[in-house]
């Protein structure tokens, strides 16, 4: 390893401007301006990590709805944060649309980036940002410069030919592909060699040094992690001297997941399981930053059944994996959350059958409950707890979400429903009050198309005669109908 004057050489060479910043280089200076919260004990605070790429995922409520939760449960603080590190794949206005859409199911964040609907501006509320990653370049700064002060990471100028060698060579003799061990030319960095690069104008990335971390070289050793869904787990620890800053000078989602969440002090990271094999680096990350672990809690993918195989859902061929499609449909948010819980948890069928009337807010969700092997989503089953859910709104309130609905995804029919909303209400309370109330109401698009006919410009004759009926006797039969047709007969004696 290089001794400690080099090591301030190479900080020096690479990271001037750090010191010119705002921390003066002392990592203890951010530690100090994101002090530990103010929190009852047990109070969890979580967030939600999107990249703003544009589309809204099904999943993204999902965990943001957990996220919520467990805060709410524990007095604690959601918090949203975007992870804008990756230029290529942004998209104007996401995070915006992001959060109108969470809102829209009756998901709000305390804290981070926020967004009035009204003024339609964008903003950041709390002491723990700036919540936009991009805007956070000197504080990954400081602390990379401190592991490069500390021999933990390095500049690496291989460049994508060479990296493509290395993979290849690797591909020949059967060894893992990546930079580890004998493969991490750039290890221990000559200062002058350096100069003589950035000179020539070569790009760099840093890196981690794993070896530096674990104190040796060679095979990776058994590791004990735990998951609050999944319990312990034992995982290979992590020998690859992983990208801590890009070329273009913004962190992976590695690094910054691990400088984010310790200062804004997450307690417990709920994320996707994709992210469950990336564990080890994490791990070695918060190790060799010298920060306590969050707890983490990989959910698992929401799956569909095809024929008798179970599958991810795909954007290209599902269209129920984008927010947007509940929307149009109009379903229920309480109908979506509940079926949400309905799959996260596995007792809370059972709950909810002891407590039919009661508020979501009354469950507590609990992560060993958590299915940890592909959830199903079912839209069958969606519908059905819809109906359900539904037949417990008061007529007035399902009005209401149908208008909010008929105003955004038909807005041309919305000008003669939102006419006269009582009789809306009405309509929708056919065979609704009483004790048996009927079930079949799901969303907003089939409420509509069963409930168009009482609106005239929307009338039109879809019965025909019945066949067996002679046309002369058409006349005669609905005079009879009428003479005898009484708004106070009930059902029995009308059918
Ligand atoms: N930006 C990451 C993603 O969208 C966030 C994962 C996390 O929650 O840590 O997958």
């Amino acid at each position: 390893m290089n001794d400690e004057k080099s090591r301030a050489a190479l900080a020096e060479l690479f990271f001037p401007d750090v010191e010119q910043g705002p921390s003066g280089g002392d990592p203890d200076w951010y530690e100090k301006k994101y002090p530990a919260r103010d929190l009852p004990d047990g109070a969890a605070v979580t967030r939600l990590g999107p990249s703003p790429t544009g589309f809204i995922h099904r999943g993204n409520l999902y965990t943001a709805f957990m996220n919520e939760k467990l805060a709410r449960e524990t007095g604690g603080i959601c918090f949203l944060r975007i992870e804008d590190t990756d230029r290529k794949r942004e998209v104007a206005g996401a995070a915006e649309a992001l959060i109108s859409s969470l809102r829209s199911f009756g998901v709000n964040f305390d804290e981070g980036v926020a967004f009035d609907e009204e003024t339609r501006i964008p903003s950041e509320v709390g002491d723990y940002g700036p919540y936009y990653q991009s805007e956070r370049k000197d504080i990954y700064r400081t602390y990379v410069r401190r592991l490069v002060l500390e021999g933990r990471a390095y500049p690496c100028f291989l460049t994508e030919d060479e990296l493509a060698e290395i993979r290849e060579k690797q591909e020949a003799r059967k060894e893992n592909p990546g930079i580890y061990g004998a493969w991490a030319r750039d290890r221990n960095p000559d200062v002058a060699v350096c100069k003589k690069k950035l000179d020539a104008g070569a790009t760099y990335v840093i890196r981690l040094d794993a070896d530096a971390v674990r104190g040796t070289g060679g095979e990776a050793r058994a590791i004990t992690l735990a998951d609050g869904i999944r319990g312990r787990l034992t995982m290979p620890e992590n020998v690859m001297d992983v990208v801590l800053l890009k070329s273009d000078g913004l962190p992976t989602y590695h690094f910054a997941h691990a400088i984010d969440d310790h200062l804004m002090r997450t307690t417990h990271v709920i994320r996707g399981e994709e992210w469950l094999s990336s564990l080890p680096i994490h791990a070695m990350l918060f190790q060799a930053l010298g920060f306590a672990p969050p707890v983490y809690c990989h959910t698992t993918v929401l799956m569909k059944m095809e024929g008798e195989t179970k599958r991810k859902l795909s954007k290209r061929k599902d269209p129920e994996l984008s927010l947007d499609y509940y929307r149009g449909e109009g379903y229920h948010p309480r109908a979506i959350l509940e079926y949400l819980l309905t799959v996260i948890n596995s007792n809370f069928e059972e709950w909810r059958m002891a407590h039919p009337e009661a508020s979501l807010d009354e469950f507590e969700m609990r992560t060993d409950k958590m299915s940890v092997s592909g959830i199903l989503f079912d839209l069958e089953k969606l519908r059905d707890v819809s109906k359900d859910v539904l037949a417990r709104i008061p007529a007035e309130a399902l009005a209401d979400f149908l208008l909010k609905w008929a105003r955004a995804y038909r807005p041309s029919d919305f000008p003669f429903m939102a006419a006269d909303p009582e009789i809306l209400a009405r309509i929708l309370n056919i065979g609704r009050a009483g004790a048996k109330p009927r079930k079949d109401l799901a969303h907003a698009s089939q409420i509509f198309d069963f409930i168009r006919y009482f609106f005239d410009p929307l009338f039109r004759r879809e019965d025909r005669w019945p066949d067996q009926v002679p046309a002369e006797d058409l006349v005669p039969l609905l005079q009879d109908y009428l003479a005898n047709f009484s708004i106070d007969d009930d059902r029995d004696l009308w059918f």
